[in-house]
């Protein structure tokens, strides 16, 4: 059974990177898929001896991996630059999924998750334009709602309002426990100099 599906995995990744190869030729070019097709069919039978059964399945794949953009309908186009910038920075679905598993499918920052009818989305903690690459360390889940925020006010900003949120609100309480844990955690944001923008009242 391994032994078969280790196979199939080498045959497509060989097909595969016959369309690579292809592409890689004509960098910058929109190209239809049948101009592709005949190609790679005739290098793959030269190569191998087979017959290269679904390449239009092969050119779909590479474009769901980031590697290819797609132009219209059966036009695809290989950018070196695009396709590199993508392989680093977006996640994979496997590694979407690998973050959502590892979180629970919960959102890391209100635990809604599916069954809350949520809709969870695979989050860079350090953002892209700050260099946050697509590693799993570098995901988290987050609802709608979180992902929106985090969008428009970056992650500690976000962090700093929900604190000063969360202290007024034990400030009402009179919580002293938790007004003097979130005093510490926005007296670190004024240690390190960050978001400054944001004050806040003791
Ligand atoms: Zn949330």
């Amino acid at each position: 059974m391994s032994d078969i599906n280790h196979e199939s995995t080498e045959k497509s990744t060989v097909q595969l990177n016959i369309i690579r190869e292809y592409f890689e030729m004509y960098p910058n070019v929109e190209i239809q898929t049948k101009d592709v097709v005949d190609w790679v069919i005739s290098i793959y039978l030269e190569r191998t001896g087979k017959i290269f059964r679904d390449p239009d399945r092969g050119i779909r794949s590479l474009y769901q991996k980031g590697f290819l953009q797609k132009i219209a309908k059966g036009v695809y186009k290989y950018a070196p630059e695009y396709a590199q910038n993508k392989r680093q920075e977006d996640f994979t679905t496997a590694q979407k999924n690998e973050v959502l598993k590892r979180d629970g499918y919960k959102c890391v920052i209100c635990g809604a998750g599916r069954e809350n009818g949520a809709e969870l989305h695979v989050d860079h903690i350090k953002p892209k334009d700050m260099g946050g690459l697509a590693n799993i360390e570098n995901g988290q889940t987050l609802c709608s709602q979180h992902n929106f925020l985090k969008k428009n006010l970056k992650q500690t900003e976000t962090g700093k309002k929900m604190f000063i949120r969360l202290y007024e609100l034990a400030k009402k309480e009179k919580n002293q426990d938790l007004q003097e844990f979130c005093i510490e955690i926005l007296q670190t944001f004024e240690d390190f100099n960050v978001n400054g923008h944001i004050e806040w009242e003791k």
